[in-house]
């Protein structure tokens, strides 16, 4: 190829639970479009990568929560379509691999066959993914190169991004299409059970590199899925990409054949128990401050993030307020609240019937408390004191995972005794400060208590939901 390459850049990014009531709109997207967009990636300065015409079209983030509204998503699909004109080489997809469309199934498939439709089969696609997302037989056949993530938590978001980018111009360089070995692993387990900081995981995601690094061997990536949706393409899967068709099948079973060997292995990072077991351990534990995260409602993961069962529990609570201990909950998403919060301002009295508006798990809660603090610099955020407790309101769905979040908000998460956090496994900032926690399997659009969420949709046995499924074929499927 004697000009200069020419790459569209584009994405929708959404991770979604099909059990959760929020509905993600179009206002929730932040939509990035030219120079915004090159922005993203400091990689497009690098060597690699200043010989290419770097083409921004249009990409799309949400914060997890429900499915998009079909008329939201279809707008920016639009866009997206719209924009890949001209002649291209290559197109770069930014993906999260987990987006539900209300109403429809395998998003990303279905936009991936669009792309290759609108581009034509002499344009290479490159996808990178998050490792929470799933990969179906069209996702994988829509596509010439498709990785993920290598960690959870992830660290390596945008090395991830710039691996596959960098291999779609390499591969434009050299010329020709690769092969990719796909198989599914009929095992779908949550990121709490699955992180790449402990085993089985660790061991499983350390081979991916070494798979890589053979001879014959383009790429290699290992997908655990989305486990809080109700679609047939969910679960964990694997595709190595590269030119030997017998290394890449050989070693693409290995990595799925030790997934599903490890399937029992795959426990909770941290002690859990329900919500009244975990307050319990806090209220009787001298770890202060004791952090509980209120797992079911994780809007990181696709909660809802007004789900009121844990705030009823602390309420109800006698012992919090006889024992003198000061408890902080973060938080509640509630606009009609929050803006009541900052009408009142701060030091004024408030009742508010909050939260248990989306997620309905448990009734909103008639609160009568004083405004302590208000920060409107990125929607309203408001703490509510009644008795023991300290109440993050916020307008919207936007986690609170770092203590300088709080520290705005005039609380010290250190001198606090018990703190409530909507999240999964802690983030960083908030494990260094946890003298002890526990997950709390709390109900909720992203339950950590499988069963309870009704899956009817996975189209065969998927362990755990079916606890002894047959040994399964793991073959991998070459696509040309
Ligand atoms: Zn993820």
């Amino acid at each position: 190829m004697a000009e200069r390459l020419r790459i569209a850049i584009g994405g929708i990014a959404l991770e979604a639970s099909t059990f959760c009531p929020h509905r993600t709109t179009l206002e929730e997207f932040r939509v990035v479009r030219g120079e915004e967009l090159l922005a993203r990636y400091d990689w497009l300065q690098r060597d690699w990568a200043a010989a290419v015409e770097w083409v921004p079209v249009v990409h799309a983030y949400a914060t997890p929560g429900g499915p998009a509204l079909p008329e939201a998503y279809d707008v920016l699909e639009q866009e997206l379509l719209a924009g890949l004109s001209g002649d291209l080489d290559g197109v770069f997809l930014d993906l999260h691999g987990a987006l539900s469309v209300l109403g429809r199934r395998d998003a990303e498939g279905a936009l991936a066959r669009r792309v290759r439709g609108r581009v034509g089969a002499g344009t290479l696609v490159s996808a990178s993914m998050d490792l929470h997302g799933n990969v179906s037989r069209e996702l994988a056949d829509a596509v010439d190169l498709i990785t993920c993530y290598r960690t959870a938590p992830h660290e390596d978001e945008w090395e991830s991004r710039e691996r596959a980018a960098r291999h779609l111009v390499a591969r434009l360089h050299d010329g020709g299409r690769p092969l990719k070995a796909w198989v599914q692993v009929p095992v779908l387990l949550p990121g709490e059970r699955t992180s790449t900081r402990d085993e089985p995981a660790r061991g499983i995601y350390a081979q991916v590199p070494q798979v890589e690094a053979l001879d014959g061997v383009l790429d290699a990536a290992v997908w655990v899925g989305y486990v809080w949706a109700d679609e047939p393409r969910c679960r964990a899967a694997v595709v190595v990409t590269g030119d030997d068709p017998v290394v890449l099948r050989r070693e693409a079973e290995r990595l799925a054949r030790s997934y599903w060997d490890a399937r029992h292995a795959f426990a909770l990072v941290a002690p859990s128990g329900s919500f009244a077991e975990v307050l319990d351990e806090a209220v009787a534990s001298g770890s202060r401050p004791f952090v509980l995260s209120d797992s079911g409602d994780n809007p990181t993961a696709g909660g809802a993030g007004d789900s009121t069962v844990t705030l009823h529990a602390l309420l109800a609570d006698d012992r919090l307020a006889a024992s003198g201990l000061d408890v902080v909950l973060s938080n509640v998403t509630d606009p009609a609240a929050a803006r009541a919060c900052a009408a009142a301002g701060v030091g004024a009295q408030v009742s508010l019937d909050l939260g248990g508006h989306v997620d309905t798990t448990a009734p909103p809660v008639p609160l009568t408390g004083v405004v302590t603090a208000l920060d409107t610099s990125a929607g309203v955020r408001a703490v509510v004191r009644t008795g023991p407790v300290s109440v993050v309101v916020t307008e919207r769905r936007a986690p609170l995972h770092r203590v300088s979040e709080f520290q705005a908000l005039g609380l010290d998460l250190r001198s606090a005794d018990v703190v409530v956090v909507k999240i999964g496994y802690l983030e960083p900032d908030l494990f260094a400060v946890a003298a002890d926690w526990r997950l709390a399997l709390t109900p909720g659009g992203v339950d950590q208590d499988l069963m309870r969420l009704g899956h009817r949709n996975l189209g065969g046995p998927v362990f755990p939901f079916d606890p002894d499924p047959p040994t399964p074929d793991l073959t991998p499927v070459l696509i040309p």
